[in-house]
């Protein structure tokens, strides 16, 4: 079949949830990946944050072939030793101190909220407890992440949502006091709002709600789902600040490809929230999808992944920045590491389009933000092929071409 007629196929037979752009990938190799006819790709979304070693990456995929012939699957009914490796590893990173394995990052939302309003049940016997949120979030599209998702579009056909929701402004502390209440038991964020439009968390904010959290104990959880794996240029967002979270999430990067999230706490949270018979899931954790979460940790620390991103990010931010100075329909360009967005003054869907003509992948983050997320061993000459690329899509007079 060519690509017109795979297309066919698909639409005839996926639920159309997606308006998808009209191409059908087919392999990757590095940062690039390749259609069903053959047309090469710059990737800079890498299947949103997902691919961070870039395809193709031998030692990951011989890794994962060899857990193939060995076990995939056992239930959480026993223990396996890829589970322990990753676990150990992602504690090492994390600092956080226990670890719940899930399909995806919605399930690890759920997990993270579950923890968070047990342990707030323990304290008072009460179930009436409030979560804070923030407007522009996103954590996911099953029921409990999607009550706490600060978009009322995704939310709205869907209700009821769980209750005693309250929602508050990133960086602004005054409207997360305005929303507090004696039945706060826990706040979430992301340290860098991604689906949003790529809005980092500022220093500030971080550690007054940290400090809020603190004198009241209140759960602060983080979602790391999309800025943490190394992203920002540390493993996990919150390091750079040194705020850390009693509940953290992740997922996307985290298996490099197989669906694998986590929600991790600390010691203090574990021991006085979710015990045996309260929380489970079947797959979550298996033999297969942690010896990726090993092998990717593994290569983050052997590729010095981190190192490289805090390299390379300069030289995104001024490629970007010089693109804004020049184009008056970019009205900013706003994030953090190799998380970075282009606010322009109109919808960039047709841009993003044209792009992929021209054989670049991008994503948006919203109506009006081109997204930047390429895979973390992006070099500097795939930053100058992108540069080039996007700017063949934008008229100088600010016009779509
Ligand atoms: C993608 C994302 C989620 C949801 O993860 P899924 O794996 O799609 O369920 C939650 N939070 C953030 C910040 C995300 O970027």
């Amino acid at each position: 079949m060519n690509m017109q007629e795979y297309i066919e196929e698909a639409e005839g037979a996926l639920l159309h949830t997606y308006n998808r752009y009209q191409v059908v990938l087919d392999r990757g190799d590095g940062v690039y990946l390749y259609d069903t006819d053959g047309i090469k790709y710059l990737d800079f979304a890498s299947g949103i944050g997902v691919f961070a070693l870039g395809y193709k990456n031998r030692e990951y995929n011989n890794a994962l072939k060899a857990q193939i012939d060995k076990l995939l699957h056992t239930s959480n009914y026993y223990y396996n030793v890829p589970a322990v490796n990753a676990a150990k590893k992602l504690k090492a990173v994390s600092g956080m101190d226990r670890v719940f394995f899930t399909n995806s990052g919605a399930e690890a939302v759920e997990g993270a909220l579950k923890a968070a309003r047990k342990y707030a049940y323990l304290k008072d016997g009460s179930s009436d407890h409030e979560i804070i949120a923030m407007n522009h979030s996103f954590h996911g599209r099953t029921f409990g992440a999607l009550s706490v998702t600060g978009n009322a579009k995704y939310r709205e056909p869907f209700e009821p949502m769980i209750g005693n929701i309250r929602f508050a402004d990133l960086n602004d502390i005054d409207s997360v006091k305005e929303q507090l209440t004696d039945k706060t038991c826990a706040i979430i964020l992301e340290p860098v709002q991604g689906e949003g439009g790529i809005i980092p968390a500022a220093e500030d904010f971080l550690r007054e709600v940290k400090s809020l959290c603190e004198k009241r104990d209140i759960l602060l959880i983080l979602d790391e789902i999309q800025c943490g794996m190394g992203r920002t240029g540390y493993m996990y967002a919150w390091q750079r600040y040194g705020v850390k979270p009693d509940i953290m999430v992740t997922a996307k990067a985290l298996g490099c490809g197989v669906p694998v999230g986590a929600f991790l706490m600390t010691e203090k949270v574990a021991a006085r929230s979710l015990t045996a018979g309260d929380h489970g899931t079947t797959y979550g954790g298996n033999p297969f999808v942690c010896t990726a979460v090993e092998k990717v940790l593994d290569l983050y620390e052997e590729n010095h992944v981190t190192e490289h991103v805090r390299e390379v990010t300069p030289y995104l931010e001024n490629c970007l920045d010089t693109l804004k100075e020049k184009y008056d329909c970019i009205l900013e360009r706003r994030g953090t590491g190799l998380m970075q967005g282009l606010v322009f003054d109109r919808p960039v869907r047709d841009i993003i389009g044209r792009a992929l003509e021209e054989g670049l992948i991008l994503i948006n983050a919203g109506e009006n933000v081109i997204r930047f997320l390429p895979p973390l061993i992006v070099s500097k000459a795939n930053i100058d092929e992108m540069a080039d690329i996007l700017e063949s899509c934008i008229e100088p007079d600010g016009e779509i071409s």
